[in-house]
Order: structure tokens, then C-alpha cells, then sequence
């Protein structure tokens, strides 16, 4: 990572967690101190516990947010979650296509920048998720089809890409225990800020997600373009989440 770009370590709860799980959880990370690092920290949180996220992290250096959003703003879109809705328990991050969303519910690349567009859109962080599958990697198309799910996210505009994050998580290293070795991440994440030229590229934090751990978390943040992390299974223990962020 270069010195023009903060670490950010921001933490994916998927559909984990219950009230009194979450209070110890968000408890234990206000209670750690955090004075000797500057990485920003984060948690994505499910839609019904926002509200308990806000209350516990308000005031703290904790940031939160979400892991969908709607690309609609209101209406008879039953289920669905707006960004204005977001914006009233202050998240200051979502997740946009993260490939479970992709996978599962059939989300395609259009879809994937529209939401990012809505959450620009309510003022709202999009963290926006790519990244190819083993069989794409083994085929040589990791960086062809990472190119090609931000085709439609760059063709928002050079403005709005400066206010996005990026993940960059190879779905065959989620979940799996199988990390991408920092130089495989290094690889895609420059592909990646290439990808998004222009003024003020050099900003943008590009992090990576795929069975992170304290263990290897350095090795990858030794990296010019890695800016951070996006940790699924650590983020549930505090004292895991909080190493990774150290
Ligand atoms: P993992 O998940 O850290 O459990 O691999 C990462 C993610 O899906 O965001």
C-alpha cells in the first residue's frame, strides 16, 4: 500500500449474528484500543441489526454498513432495501456484488453498477465486488473477467469511481481457507487501478477478500495495491477481526 491511501479493513457478517452475539462482538472491538494504528475499520452488518450497529458504534471510530441496497429509491419493491433507508441508521458503507449475491441471485454486472449508482446516489459508500472463479483463473481469465464486471461501474464516471472502494475477492478464496497468495492479489489489484485510469486512480482503495486471516494479513497489505481487507469468517471474532486491522 503507498502512503497516499488509508488501510481499510471492513467486515462482512453475511447472514451471521443474533442481538446478544452482536453486543459482544461490537463491544469487544469499541473496547480495544486503537490509538497507535490509522486503518479505518468497518462492519457490514444484516439489515435487521443495523439499528443496534448504530446505537453501539455512534460516536466511535467504527464505521458501518450494509451488504445490499435497492437500485430503486422507494416503491412496491417488496423485500427490497433502499439507500435512503441506509442513510437513516448513518451506514456509511455497502456492499455491492459480492459474489454470493452474484451467484445465488443472479445479479449481473449492469445490476452491480446500478446499485453502486443508487448508493452514490443516497450518499452512501458502494464497496463493489469482483472477482473470477477457479475455473476462470485456471482458464488464464482471472484479469479479463474482473475487466469486465467493472466495465459497467467505470462507466459511471471517473467521479464516481473515486468514491467507491473496491474488493477485489476471487470466489474461489472465499470461505474456503484457500487465500490468494499476495502476489496473485498484487496482480489483479493493479490490473484494477489500471483499469480505473484517470485522475485521482491512485486513490482509489482496492481491497482484497478471500479467507483473510491475522496470518496473512500482512503479507498481503505489504503489497503497492492493496489497500485493506474484506473479512467474511475473521470479522465474527473480535480478537481475529481486530489483529487484521492492527
Ligand atoms: P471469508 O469471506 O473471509 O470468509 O473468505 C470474505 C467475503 O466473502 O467477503
Amino acid at each position: 500500500m503507498t502512503a497516499t491511501r488509508t488501510r481499510l479493513v471492513l467486515g462482512n457478517w453475511k447472514m451471521h449474528g443474533n442481538l446478544a452475539d452482536n453486543t459482544k462482538l461490537l463491544n469487544a472491538l469499541l473496547a480495544a484500543p486503537r490509538a497507535a494504528t490509522t486503518t479505518q475499520m468497518g462492519v457490514c452488518v444484516p439489515f435487521p441489526y443495523l439499528a443496534q450497529t448504530a446505537l453501539a458504534l455512534s460516536g466511535s471510530s467504527i464505521a458501518w454498513g450494509a451488504q445490499d441496497i435497492s437500485v430503486h429509491a422507494q416503491g412496491a419493491y417488496t423485500g427490497e432495501v433502499s439507500g435512503g433507508m441506509l442513510k437513516d441508521f448513518s451506514c456509511h458503507y455497502v456492499l455491492v456484488g459480492h459474489s454470493e449475491r452474484r451467484a445465488m441471485h443472479a445479479e449481473s454486472d449492469q445490476l452491480v453498477s446500478d446499485k453502486a449508482r443508487a448508493a452514490l446516489t443516497a450518499g452512501l459508500t458502494p464497496v463493489v465486488c469482483v472477482g473470477e472463479s477457479l475455473a476462470e483463473r485456471d482458464a488464464g481469465q482471472a484479469v479479463s473477467v474482473i475487466t469486465r464486471q467493472l466495465a459497467p461501474v467505470l462507466a459511471l464516471g471517473s467521479e464516481a469511481v473515486l468514491k467507491m472502494v473496491i474488493a477485489y475477492e476471487p470466489v474461489w478464496a472465499i470461505g474456503t481457507g484457500r487465500t490468494a497468495t499476495p502476489e496473485q492479489a498484487q496482480e489483479v489489484h493493479a490490473a484494477i487501478r489500471a483499469a480505473l485510469k484517470g485522475a485521482g486512480a491512485e486513490q482509489v482503495q482496492i481491497l482484497y477478500g478471500g479467507s483473510v486471516k491475522a496470518a496473512n494479513a500482512a503479507s498481503l497489505f505489504a503489497m503497492p495495491d492493496i489497500d485493506g481487507a474484506l473479512v467474511g469468517g475473521a470479522s465474527l471474532v473480535a480478537e481475529d477481526f481486530l489483529a487484521i486491522a492492527a
